[in-house]
């Protein structure tokens, strides 16, 4: 049996925010991982189950092995349909914001949802932001960083108000990929009992979690596996007395290997592998924004979250962060020598 995640009154809200609403869009973080893209259409369903008009709309369109989730080929994406991306948000009287909990990290997005006087309702894992650029604004937020993933997070809600039951095996498959790719694979942030009941129930609806791990695991490009080898050879530098890497990767390198989005996703993990590695660092050019993206991941106590907002005008969670660099690659990189110079003392 799964506590209550939201107060009684939160639940009343939860409610009537529903039943009053005719027109939802449901929209999540820019890059949409496993988790942005897992809960926005869990959720989906579930609000179509109350008899609302449901649209999800995200900033950016999905990696490759994300389309196979049930209902990603009706996902309207801001960098393909920008008109009605824009559209949608302006005719929603409720807009749900999964996985992401400042404004900012929906791009171009944010303006529409800022113009847009339909409440918010926010479902989330993450840290607050020290730096709110621009407020949420939401009516009721459901936000636990200690869960694994907003999938999760949507899970206990839909728990709590009675859904389980009708949920559908589509929803629960989404929901399942969502805490699978947000612990990669149940191997992090994942040690709370409730993470397996929850799993365990969501298998009730009878999908076939091995096909899920292949599905986004097992369905890589030539290009992806070869870029992996490329990074992994040449690119990975390890510090000399630091328990710390990095790799860098150029628009150069990306086009050599016919870089698609998603391709980079999780390789900055592999050198966490390493015996006694403490944190992984990963440089990408983005060709499309000027900026360099940063993605961070560590092991135990080392925050490099906290890193991430120093140096990095990013966040995140402890063990797994991101931000941005404007600057040369060269000048990232001279960042994070200094980033790993001042944290010396935990990464020895
Ligand atoms: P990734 O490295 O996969 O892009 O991001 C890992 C995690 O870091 C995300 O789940 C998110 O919590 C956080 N993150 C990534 N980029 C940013 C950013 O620019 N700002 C903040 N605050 N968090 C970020
Ligand atoms: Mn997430």
């Amino acid at each position: 049996m799964l506590s209550p995640i939201i107060t009684e009154d939160e639940l009343k809200l939860w409610n009537e925010v529903a039943d009053h609403c005719h027109r939802a869009v449901v929209t999540a973080h820019a890059a949409p991982d496993g988790d942005a893209v897992g809960s926005s259409l869990a959720l989906a369903g579930y609000l179509r189950s109350r008899g609302i008009e449901v649209k999800v709309v995200l900033p950016d369109s999905l990696p490759e092995f994300l389309t196979w989730l049930p209902g990603a080929g009706d996902i309207i994406c801001y960098d393909v349909s920008p008109d009605e991306a824009v559209k949608a948000i302006g005719e929603a009287d409720v807009i749900y914001c999964t996985d992401f909990n400042n404004l900012s990290r929906i791009n171009d997005l944010a303006d529409a949802v800022v113009r847009s006087e339909a409440p918010r309702v926010m479902i989330d894992h993450h840290l607050p932001d020290a730096d709110q650029a621009v407020p949420m604004g939401e009516v009721l937020k459901v936000c636990r960083p200690d869960f694994t993933s907003a999938s999760e997070v949507l899970f206990h809600l839909l728990w709590q108000a009675g859904y389980f039951s009708a949920m559908t095996r589509d929803e629960a498959v989404c929901i399942y990929c969502g805490m699978m790719t947000d612990t990669g694979c149940f191997a992090y942030n994942s040690a709370r009992p409730e993470v397996f009941f929850v799993v365990s129930e969501l298998l009730t609806k009878g999908f076939d979690r091995d096909k899920v791990y292949r599905n986004v695991f097992y369905n890589y490009s030539k290009h992806r596996v070869r870029l992996t080898g490329y990074i992994l050879y040449h690119k990975l530098h390890f510090y000399k007395h630091l328990r710390a890497c990095y790799y860098t990767l150029t628009g150069d390198e990306m086009r050599r290997f016919s870089f698609q989005r998603g391709d980079a996703e999780g390789i900055v993990n592999t050198g966490l592998i390493v015996k006694g590695m403490k944190l992984s660092v990963a440089f990408r050019e983005d060709t499309e924004k000027g900026v360099i993206r940063v993605s961070l991941r560590s092991v135990d106590d080392f925050p490099c979250n906290k890193l991430a907002a120093e140096y990095f005008g990013g966040g995140g969670h402890l063990n797994a962060s991101g931000g941005e660099y404007r600057g040369t690659m060269e000048e990232a990189v001279a960042t994070l020598n200094k980033a790993v110079e001042a944290y010396r003392d935990q990464l020895l």
